[in-house]
């Protein structure tokens, strides 16, 4: 993804919103809340607002969405913060709640040590989409998870997987399909 700082956008920290990420970024404010259920690491992050990508808001979100286990971190899809944002929109949960988060990026050591334990979310179809930052395992506390999983699937904006053993509904933006 090509990101072009044009002079008075990188004296602002603002990125031009790519052609890739537009449909989903409309103007506003897109605010995103993540706590890691496993650190209990809490991010609140505005990344893009007017049209334009903040670029600390990006850099703090890729941070909180990093390999907890690792502390690797990578470029997440700009698309995928898009997409937890209009699923809490569309459940109308607040802006400062934040997303439980069990899995973010996944380095391919992680990934690796994963597979090699097995059980549910070691599929071919999911893995590689945390390995290239397009995928979140969450849920939304307050929010039954089948409340959370049909939402998902109604955005039809990627992958959705339902997983209520584990608690959690994986999300990515990858092509849309549902397991
Ligand atoms: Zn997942």
């Amino acid at each position: 993804m090509v990101i072009g700082s044009g002079i008075a956008g990188g004296m602002l920290g603002l990125i031009p919103i790519s052609a890739s990420a537009a449909p989903f970024l409309p103007t506003g404010e897109w605010r995103l809340a993540i706590r890691n259920v496993h650190n209990n690491e809490r991010f609140d992050a505005v990344f893009a607002r007017g049209g334009r990508f903040v670029s600390a808001g990006l850099a703090e979100l890729n941070h909180g969405l990093r390999d907890w286990r690792t502390e690797e971190e990578a470029p997440m899809d700009r698309r995928l913060l898009a997409l937890l944002v209009s699923l809490r929109q569309s459940l109308g949960v607040t802006g400062g709640k934040p997303f439980d988060l069990i899995s973010g990026y996944r380095s391919p050591a992680t990934n690796a040590v994963l597979r090699s334990r097995g059980g549910a979310h070691t599929g071919v179809a999911t893995k590689s989409q945390h390995m290239l930052g397009k995928a979140t395992d969450i849920h939304l506390p307050g929010v039954p998870l089948e409340r959370l999983r049909d939402a998902a699937r109604a955005l039809g904006m990627g992958g959705v997987g339902y997983y209520p053993k584990d608690g959690f509904v994986h999300v990515d933006t990858a092509r849309v399909r549902h397991w």
